[in-house]
């Protein structure tokens, strides 16, 4: 019965982490899957020096670029929101980490309530 007892306080245990998991994961909410990436940006004239050989840009531009079934999508990020961007990719890895600590969570939890129904 003992042991019984202390998996029952493990199980709690377990689910109070389990819950604060889910309110950090809610600070994440608005990630996004991708890594930024810093392209050198060409203008739309096609007189200009940027189309050249030589190739003189006109400065670095960043985008969230990320792959969807072998395909590359990039998401032009404007300067005053390269910040945000960051944090949404950013965010989109932190979820991943809290997602794989959630099913380690829910591993333990199962193995415990296996012991408690053997004792029933
Ligand atoms: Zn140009």
């Amino acid at each position: 019965m003992i042991v019984m007892k202390q998996s029952n306080n493990k199980i709690k245990e377990l689910k109070r982490k389990r819950n604060n998991i889910f309110k950090e994961m809610f600070i994440y909410r608005s990630c996004i899957r991708g890594s930024i990436t810093k392209i050198y940006k060409m203008c739309s004239n096609r007189e200009c020096e940027c189309h050249s050989t030589n190739r003189k840009k006109h400065g670095l531009a960043s985008y969230i670029s990320s792959s969807h079934d072998g395909r590359t999508r990039m998401i032009y990020v404007p300067f005053p929101m390269e910040e945000e961007a960051e944090k949404r990719v950013e965010g989109y890895k932190r979820l991943r980490e809290l997602i794989e600590e959630l099913s380690e969570i829910n591993s333990e939890i199962f193995k415990l309530e296996k012991v408690l129904k053997k004792g029933e």
